[in-house]
């Protein structure tokens, strides 16, 4: 299977290769029509015609040269957003250590002092797309008991279409005047988004409707 579809493709030499051949068949031709043996032109150009299309099929045959820039710039799309996929894993993961050793912490120290403090962020939050400031280190609240449905990230205008995945860790702050940069929308089912204020991508967050705080969904952020 998979020898046949390395042969399926040529290589670039294959095609230099080829090109070298119409070069010999083309003074071959011309010798021909100088040297005034015109009976064997026709087939000197038949040679040449036969040659110009084996390099056209090699051509072709290069891996990735029939792919426009559009579908590859789509594909580099869709690894970049896997990557992010995979950074925002490990970014959940972190906090989320964080958290755990803060529950270890509280249940094995006796002193009452500091230990019942929430976690707050202890890096600043920024936008994925433009790196824009959105939330300053130390002034959000983290929770990991928290679940809303989110849209997947696009455009502002978009939201009201979006399809959703469950998030279920958050950076909480009381004001929306509270962040340093975020846009704010709100979608037909009444629901209240966040998203970057300057490059309008979102959301990275929403409203909780029932504490009236906001919440910045970790992985929608950069943590720097
Ligand atoms: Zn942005």
């Amino acid at each position: 299977m998979l020898m046949n579809e390395e042969q399926s493709h040529s290589t670039p030499q294959e095609c230099i290769d080829k090109l070298n051949l119409i070069e010999l068949h083309i003074r071959e031709l011309v010798s021909t029509i100088n040297s005034g043996q015109f009976a064997d032109v026709r087939q000197r150009i038949a040679q040449l015609q036969n040659t110009t299309n084996q390099f056209k099929t090699d051509v072709q045959r290069l891996p990735d040269i029939k792919r426009s820039i559009p579908q590859q710039n789509k594909e580099i799309e869709l690894l970049k957003n896997q990557i992010q996929k995979q950074l925002a894993g490990v970014q959940v993961a972190n906090v989320k250590t964080e958290l755990l050793l803060k529950e270890t912490d509280k249940s094995t120290m006796a002193s009452e002092d500091n230990n019942t403090a929430p976690l707050v962020n202890e890096q600043s939050l920024r936008c994925l797309h433009c790196d824009s400031l959105i939330l300053t280190k130390g002034i959000g609240k983290i929770h990991d008991d928290l679940s809303f449905d989110v849209p997947l990230p696009r455009q502002k205008k978009d939201f009201t279409v979006a399809e959703k995945e469950k998030l279920t860790l958050f950076c909480s702050v009381d004001r929306v005047h509270d962040f340093d940069n975020v846009g704010v929308t709100r979608s037909h089912e009444g629901i209240v988004y966040l998203a970057c204020a300057d490059c309008e991508i979102g959301p990275v967050g929403l409203q909780d409707k029932d504490s009236g705080k906001y919440l910045i969904a970790i992985e929608r952020v950069k943590l720097a």
